[in-house]
C-alpha cells in the first residue's frame, strides 16, 4: 500500500485530515481547552513485538478481545488512548481531537507540573524500545510535529518529551531505539 505521506500537513478543527478518523471513547474535555503545550512520544505494540494487527485500534475503542492473546487479559479492561498512532509504515490513525484530553499518559509530570494528559498532546509510534523505528514513522512524525507546532504554539521543541521521561520508573517508551536527534534536527 502507498501511503500518502506529505511533508506539510494541515491541521483543520483540532483534527489532522490526512489521518484516518477512528473516534475513542476514552478522552474527556481539557480542564482548560487553551491550554495545549506538551507533546508527548510513546510506542506501542500489541502483543508486545508484534506490529500491523487491528489490537491497538481495539484497545483504543474498548474492544480488545482479553482471550485472543495471554497478554491482552491484562490490559483488556484499560480505558485508554492517544490523539495519534503512526503505524510502521508510516499510516496516521487519529482517535482524539486535539483540543481533548486523551487518556495516554497516566501519573506522570513534567518540568513540576503534573497530569501531563490535561495539557498534552500524546503519539504513539508503532514498535519496541529497542527495534529501530522506521524511516517511514521518522517522516510521519516529523511532518505531524511541525503541524502540531504551528498550530499549538505553547508546544515548542523543548517542550517535547517521552512517555519514559513524564513517568520514570514506570514507563520506559519510547525506548531507547527512538532517535531523539533524528526528530529535533527533522524541526528545524
Ligand atoms: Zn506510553
Amino acid at each position: 500500500m502507498q501511503i500518502h505521506m506529505p511533508t506539510h500537513l494541515q491541521i483543520h478543527h483540532h483534527r489532522l485530515p490526512q489521518a484516518r478518523w477512528l473516534p475513542s471513547p476514552n478522552c474527556d474535555a481539557r480542564p482548560d481547552p487553551a491550554d495545549i503545550s506538551l507533546l508527548v512520544i510513546h510506542g506501542i505494540s500489541l502483543p508486545p513485538g508484534e506490529f500491523g494487527g487491528p489490537y491497538i485500534d481495539a484497545l483504543f475503542c474498548n474492544q480488545l478481545d482479553a482471550a485472543a492473546h495471554p497478554y491482552f487479559a491484562g490490559i483488556a479492561h484499560l480505558r485508554v488512548s492517544a490523539h495519534l498512532v503512526i503505524g510502521r509504515d508510516g499510516a496516521l490513525t487519529q482517535y482524539v481531537p486535539f483540543d481533548c484530553r486523551a487518556w495516554h499518559a497516566g501519573a506522570s509530570s513534567f518540568m513540576g507540573r503534573a497530569n501531563c494528559n490535561d495539557y498534552s498532546i500524546g503519539i504513539e509510534l508503532e514498535g519496541t524500545d529497542e527495534l529501530p523505528y522506521t524511516d517511514a514513522q521518522y517522516t510521519q512524525l516529523s511532518a505531524v510535529t511541525r503541524a502540531l507546532l504551528r498550530a499549538y504554539p505553547a508546544i515548542t521543541p523543548a517542550r517535547i518529551a517521552g512517555h519514559c521521561d513524564i513517568a520514570p520508573g514506570r514507563k520506559t517508551d519510547p525506548g531507547p531505539a527512538f532517535d531523539w536527534p533524528r526528530l529535533r534536527a527533522a524541526l528545524d
